[in-house]
């Protein structure tokens, strides 16, 4: 019996759900997944396909690899506040008639309770903590510091994954380094033992660290709140990771494979 040949994915990753993606597929012999992450974080997570690692070097470099790699489907399970990627792999996938996915986990909305600004970017999130000095934990990762760096007068309790670059943080700031999950039992102590006044947030969606938002709603805290910018629509959407799985499985039974994929049907 003839086997045939395993679907070659290139995913598209710096998000638990596009981790979680690589988990579920790795064992499928249907699907070969290279998973790319931007190597922004020296301690990246375990993953159980192969995966490399920096930027490609714009829609040129991107499209290069897929041509180079004969990558068969691209998927986009990248963070949401992480643009350009997406766009250039709209655009790449555009110019090889690629079938591009995309995993977009729906945004965290207020709940009753909730005390939030909303804002359109880092600039305007350090603006809104105004001018008299305030406790504030910032958990946006550790780019794009500078802002909250041009108000010194705060006191910023930082969060990310990796400390920030020297030089970086705010001449006031304490730093904590953590990947989720938390708990909200965690979080409410992180926040009361630094008599935390105001958050400021990222809007990702994602479960692992939603448990802050809860935490600030139980004690009357402010939330600054950053939205992200609109990513470019890709050929077919998904939720979660199930739905994007399932849909694989079913599109690589023979009979239907790769060719099903909605770019190459024309849908
Ligand atoms: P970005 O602004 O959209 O991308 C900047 C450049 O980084 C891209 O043009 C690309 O370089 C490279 N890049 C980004 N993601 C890549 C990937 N998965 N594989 C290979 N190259 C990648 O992204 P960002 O906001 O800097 O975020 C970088 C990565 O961190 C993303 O993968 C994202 O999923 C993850 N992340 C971001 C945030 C956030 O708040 N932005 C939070 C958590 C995780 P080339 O043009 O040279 O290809």
């Amino acid at each position: 019996m003839q086997s045939r040949s395993p679907l070659r994915i290139l995913l598209l990753g710096g998000t638990g759900e596009a981790a979680a993606l690589a988990e579920r597929l790795a064992p499928d012999p249907a699907f070969a997944v290279t998973y790319s992450w931007a190597g922004r974080t020296r301690t990246p997570r375990a993953l159980p396909v192969p995966a490399r690692s920096g930027g490609f070097g714009g829609v040129e470099g991107l499209v290069a690899y897929l041509r180079r790699e004969a990558i068969d489907l691209l998927i986009d399970a990248t963070h949401p506040h992480a643009v350009r990627i997406s766009q250039n792999a709209r655009e790449a996938s555009l110019i090889l008639g690629l079938p591009l996915l995309a995993l977009r986990r729906p945004l965290w909305t207020p709940a009753p309770g909730d005390d939030w600004r909303l804002v359109s970017d880092t600039e305007a999130a350090a603006a809104a903590l105004g001018a008299a000095p305030r406790r504030v934990f910032l958990t946006i990762g550790r780019q794009d510091l500078a802002p909250f760096r041009a108000r010194p007068w705060h006191h910023y309790l930082i969060r990310s994954v990796e400390p920030p670059p020297s030089g970086e943080c705010p001449p006031q700031a304490e730093v904590i380094t953590a990947r989720g999950p938390f708990t909200l039992e965690a979080e409410m102590e992180l926040l009361t033992s630094r008599r935390i006044e105001v958050m400021v947030s990222k809007n990702s969606g994602a479960a692992a660290v939603g448990a802050k938002l809860a935490a600030a709603r139980r004690l009357g805290l402010p939330v600054v709140m950053i939205q992200p910018p609109a990513k470019p629509a890709a050929d077919l959407t998904f939720a979660d990771v199930e739905a994007l799985h399932h849909w694989l499985l079913r599109s690589s039974r023979p009979g239907i494979g790769p060719s099903a994929a909605p770019a190459r049907r024309g849908v």
